[in-house]
């Protein structure tokens, strides 16, 4: 019988090991725990791989926890610009978004791009007028407000620097969010949700949105979505190396993305981690960082919350 699986992550830029404390490591876990279960119940009843992935980022969006939808990082302005992707394994169908504003849940308007539109990728305000013409309702700017994340971008306002979440910093706690899922016909997807890093200025963009480097979904291969630097993410074209190293070397997914993590996004000073399935239902969650909220579960009964390695 076809394994059906899901794995999802919470970001690779997690709180430095003795800042966590146990509570807020109950909140996390029990977060991840919610999307990863919806997200499950979707493949359960035998819809799409589509619609699990969708399902398991919309709760991660929705929680203030993560650097995605409503816990978005601030950007320079003070202001929060989202970027979402979706990809379809079966179809090669994909849409994708950035520089959204007041979208309580990037990943719809991504998948709204792949299935209302006749383009892959809408940005800024383009992408918004797209979600105008479809009656989006927007969220003001107090529904994403965090103070957490307003301290993080208080503290480098006046400088240039910007802020990773996964930079080595004591409160680099938060991160982007991501599934991937394999139904029960064996077909496979991937979507990433960020608010990218804090202080972020000139309409920067990372790999979350971006088809190949921090989302990617074939049916002959894998579905992967990536959390990191996203700089390198892009240079490294992150998730689809993971997908050709399958398709041209033979190499399992285990393999391949082990490969991209600890090798080749290395090589090139890049850091985080991905989470990958096939269309057997293996699934991989590789990160080259001290922790990467993930978490995993499969008819085959393999269940996994975890924070650090
Ligand atoms: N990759 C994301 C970006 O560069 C950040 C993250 O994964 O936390 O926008």
């Amino acid at each position: 019988m076809q394994t059906y699986s899901i794995a999802i992550h919470g970001g690779a830029g997690t709180l430095v090991k003795g800042m966590m404390t146990p509570e807020l490591e109950a909140n996390y876990k029990s977060a991840l725990k919610l999307a990863l279960n919806e997200g499950f119940k979707v493949l359960k009843k035998g819809h799409s791989a589509i619609d699990a992935v969708t399902e398991a980022v919309r709760l991660l969006e929705d929680s203030p926890l993560f650097n995605a939808g409503k816990g978005s990082v601030f950007t320079a302005e003070g202001t929060h610009e989202m970027d979402a992707a979706i990809m379809d394994g079966k179809t090669l169908n994909a849409g994708a978004v950035s520089l959204v504003t007041g979208i309580k849940n990037p990943v719809h308007l991504a998948k709204d791009v792949m299935e209302k539109s006749e383009h892959v990728f809408l940005a800024g305000e383009g992408a918004m007028q797209f979600a105008n013409q479809l009656k989006y309702k927007l969220e003001d700017a107090e529904y994403f407000h965090d103070d957490f994340r307003h301290q993080q971008w208080l503290e480098i306002r006046d400088t240039d620097s910007f802020q990773l979440d996964h930079s080595v910093k004591k409160d680099s706690k938060f991160g982007t969010v991501g599934a991937v899922a394999c139904d029960q016909n064996g077909s496979i997807a991937a979507a990433t949700s960020t608010g990218g890093m804090t202080n972020k200025k000139w309409g920067r963009v990372g790999d979350s949105p971006m088809i190949g480097a921090g989302n990617y979904a074939n049916n002959s291969t894998c579905a992967v979505s990536c959390t990191g630097s996203g700089e390198f993410f892009i240079r490294g074209v992150v998730a689809y190396d993971v997908s050709c190293l399958m398709e041209h070397k033979g190499l399992s997914l285990e393999e391949a993305s082990n490969e991209v993590i600890y090798k080749r996004i290395l090589e090139i000073n890049g850091d985080g981690g991905l989470i990958a399935v096939d269309a057997q239902g293996n699934i991989a969650m590789p990160f080259n960082t001290e922790g990467m909220y993930r978490a995993s579960k499969s008819s085959d009964g393999i269940e996994e919350v975890s924070i650090y390695k």
